[in-house]
């Protein structure tokens, strides 16, 4: 049986994984344990013979019933015979601070400290550092890494990462601006230099992340510079149900004038807000569609959505000078024709120029390779490129164990 690496994303009530062969990092088995602790549990599994997708409702009350009958599939479908025998275990951590600026091995200073971060991410680091737990319960020989959504942009300059605030809230708490979806552009902005054949530490481009979260970083010399998420996801680009940069005094009005709590505030602005606050919905597939019937609601929405975007572009050229390109990711980066078309139109004088034959198109070619949907007079090339977190998250946790072994 060929070695494997197993990659865990723990959510609140969510277990995802990824099960890769390290012949070629290619996936064996993928699924899902979702509705953790509700009587609707379930898990979706993927990976036993004809890899058809298999769905069983089961009785899951916890994180620990999830790992257990996520190993209880594996084995069943002959992939391993136990979690202990795996080359390695891959984990997402939303948040690693800024005390950590790479993925690395995972023990108990190493829990202790992003335990120290829950602060910073209330909503994440949780449910990620529960996943560790049980899984070093289950399979504490085998070797854990941490990879961390922040570590990519912790080359932002102090002008970039800090906030206008009072000095003593950084240095005492640690409040400043770090950026997420990191694992997607380590996967995505090295796939887009590789394809344009120049080394990572001379490339340069912005990238936007597009999904149900959406953000955008600029690149530039193979160093991050700026993105648009913050202490938190929730600043930035309007996103399906968050409502990304807003005038900080709304909080105090909410409060004041609503008499809103803080658990209130925290609910609008990261479940009611953004695509869903605008239009009632949260999916651009829908919204595309009510808009297409002309839904003046939906159309907004997808307006509002794809102006927010167009500026953060203009802002990022201002710091990358001029990149080697535009790259789209996530859900809606990947795949919307009409979200690429509205936030590239008219920037030709910008350098940037769009190939509507090829970006409508786009559907019809080959997954999972860059795709380019710029004219060939176009300055900047406009790149659609999957993203593949857990791949990535594979790839780290490979390296670190490597790195290890090598220094054992
Ligand atoms: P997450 O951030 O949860 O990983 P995804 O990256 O999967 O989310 O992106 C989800 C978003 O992508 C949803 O808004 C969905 O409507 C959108 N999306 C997926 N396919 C399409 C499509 N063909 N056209 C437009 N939007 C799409």
């Amino acid at each position: 049986m060929s070695k494997k690496v197993l990659v865990l994303n723990s959510g609140s009530s969510s277990l995802k994984f990824k099960l890769f062969s390290l012949d070629h990092l290619h996936v064996v088995a993928k699924g899902v344990v979702e509705e953790i602790g509700s009587p609707s549990a379930n898990i979706k599994f993927q990976g036993c013979h004809d890899h058809a997708l298999q769905r069983h409702d089961i009785e899951i009350e916890d994180h620990l019933q999830a790992l257990k009958a996520m190993s209880d599939l594996l084995t069943k479908c002959g992939l391993i015979t136990n979690l202990s025998q795996l080359h390695g275990i891959g984990h997402r951590v939303v948040h690693g601070g800024e005390s950590f600026t790479s993925p690395v091995s995972i023990d108990q200073e190493v829990l202790k400290k992003i335990e120290e971060l829950i602060p910073l991410a209330p909503l994440h680091n949780p449910a990620n550092i529960l996943g560790i737990k049980i899984a070093l319960d289950h399979a504490p020989d085998v070797p854990q890494v941490a990879v961390f959504d922040t570590a990519f942009h912790h080359t932002m300059p102090a002008h970039a990462h800090l906030y206008a605030l009072p000095r003593h809230l950084y240095e005492e708490l640690g409040i400043r601006r770090y950026g997420f979806h990191g694992t997607s552009y380590s996967y995505v902005t090295r796939k887009a230099a590789k394809y344009i054949r120049k080394p990572y530490s001379e490339f340069s481009c912005i990238c936007l992340h597009l999904g149900n979260g959406a953000s955008i970083v600029a690149v530039k010399n193979g160093k991050c510079l700026d993105t648009s998420m913050g202490l938190t996801p929730l600043e930035g680009l309007v996103m399906g149900t968050r409502c990304g940069d807003i005038d900080p005094a709304i909080i105090l009005f909410m409060a004041r004038n609503l008499g809103m709590s803080i658990d209130d505030i925290d609910h609008l602005l990261n479940r009611q807000s953004g695509l869903r606050g605008i239009c009632g919905d949260r999916d651009m597939r829908t919204i595309e569609k009510r808009a297409a019937r002309g839904d003046t609601d939906a159309q907004l929405a997808l307006d509002i959505f794809c102006y927010r975007a167009r500026k953060y572009i203009g802002a990022y050229l201002s710091i990358t000078g001029q990149p080697d390109c535009i790259i789209f990711t996530g859900g809606i980066g990947e795949n919307s024709s009409l979200v690429r078309q509205n936030i590239c139109q008219d920037l030709k004088w910008l350098g940037l120029e769009l190939d509507p034959l090829i970006n409508d198109s786009l559907d019809k070619m080959e997954k999972g390779r860059p795709a380019e949907i710029s004219t060939k007079s176009s300055k900047i090339k406009i790149l659609v490129i999957p993203t593949d977190e857990e791949l990535e998250i594979a790839r780290q946790t490979i390296k670190v164990i490597g790195n290890e072994k090598g220094q054992g």
